[in-house]
């Protein structure tokens, strides 16, 4: 009897078990993920609905050119992987694996986003119907120009449907150009995600590895040819940065777009987890700057700042206050970064395998509330079926 007591009161006493959202959690981090893909063969950009766009979105860019007596404007053009393709594809590939595990949401899919399930409070949403909430996107997917120049970049072919019989061209009709982008061109992306848990990480992870593994960035089409990560001696071209409080000391790889070199894209990256080249940043940038060994010191005005510790591609970088040490920034390179992503990806299929919908109300409920969204508004969602349209 007594022993039922205190049970109960325990029970009592227990907060309502929500799940942790980057939104609200204390654990929350930001995380920065650079990549280069390669293309493998003739390809374009999009998914299966979008194989009627016959030709390759460009961009003509201006560049400094350097001169005799100084710098000149000169123009390049390049091919565009728009941020919003890679985003729409990883999307569908996230709805794909969510209604795998979880049945009442399976309502939610591009452009009738729902506003309520894991997804849209990562990936944001705009309100349609009932609704009086946005979400923002916690996922940035920037646009990434081919580092070649377009005229090397893209292929242009006529196709030609024959007659079977009388082996001609099938009329006027039967022809058309369209544009390719070749293999071995390359795109150095970068993905920002603000404020996110581990499973909402290893959301963007599955559909980032999983689209490039199936390629599935790339239309459906006669030429059809994938997507790799590209690598150099052996290492996949991969930096992920890491911060608890979005505080990044070393700036995230990017490429800018007047190179046009692949050799120098590789430097870049490997530049990244170079610990020479980072202490040349920090000199530059005016800091004092001490070697120790696989460790360097930043200082101002001889006062220590930062500690930046390598291990085997990984960098830490410390801050050091008072005598107390905190991480403020860990960076991860090549493979290490790609079994980083994969172990995220994992822990969101567990996610997803464990999901309990109740859980979840809760914890949508909650959110809502500390956005400030009306009480009402929450309560009325309570007796809302699931299921809004058919
Ligand atoms: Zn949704």
């Amino acid at each position: 009897m007594v022993k039922k007591k205190s049970l109960t009161r325990v029970q009592e006493e227990k907060k309502p078990e929500v799940y942790d959202v980057g939104l609200e959690s204390s654990n929350s981090k930001t995380v920065i993920v650079s990549a280069v893909l390669e293309t493998t063969g003739q390809i374009r950009f999009g998914d299966g609905t979008e194989v009627n766009l016959t030709i390759t979105e460009k961009d003509l860019l201006p560049v400094l050119k350097k001169t005799d007596g100084g710098y000149k404007t000169d123009f390049i053009e390049k091919v565009v992987f728009a941020g919003s393709k890679r985003r729409g594809v990883d999307r569908r590939a996230i709805h794909l694996l969510r209604n795998r595990y979880i049945s009442s949401y399976s309502a939610c899919y591009i452009p009738n986003l729902c506003l309520k399930c894991p997804s849209c409070w990562l990936y944001g949403a705009t309100a349609m119907g009932e609704a009086d909430y946005n979400i923002k996107s916690r996922v940035l997917y920037a646009a990434a120009y081919s580092v070649e120049p377009s005229e090397i970049a893209v292929v242009s072919h006529s196709r030609n449907m024959v007659d079977e019989k009388t082996h001609a061209t099938a009329g006027e009709a039967g022809i058309h150009e369209e544009e390719f982008i070749k293999g071995g061109i390359h795109f150095p992306t970068v993905t920002v995600l603000d404020h996110v848990v581990d499973w909402e990480i290893g959301m963007f992870a599955h559909a980032l590895i999983e689209n490039v593994n199936q390629n599935k960035y790339t239309a459906a089409s006669g030429r059809q040819g994938g997507i790799k990560f590209a690598d150099a001696n052996g290492k996949k071209l991969i930096v992920v940065d890491i911060s608890p409080e979005g505080i990044f000391p070393i700036e995230t790889v990017k490429v800018s777009a007047e190179i046009t070199g692949y050799d120098k894209v590789v430097q870049y990256y490997k530049d990244a987890i170079n610990l020479d080249k980072i202490k040349e940043m920090f000199k530059t940038q005016g800091f004092g700057v001490q070697n120790k060994d696989k460790m360097i010191e930043v200082k101002k005005n001889d006062k220590l700042v930062w500690k930046i510790i390598a291990n085997e591609d990984e960098l830490s970088v410390v801050q050091v206050t008072n005598k107390k040490e905190k991480e403020l920034m860990k960076r991860i390179f090549g493979d290490k970064a790609y079994g980083y992503l994969k172990e995220k990806a994992e822990e969101f299929r567990q996610f997803l395998q464990n999901f309990k919908g109740e859980k979840w109300a809760l914890t949508h409920e909650n959110i809502l509330r500390s956005l400030g969204v009306e009480e009402k508004k929450v309560e009325a969602e309570r007796g809302e079926e699931p299921e809004e349209s058919s």
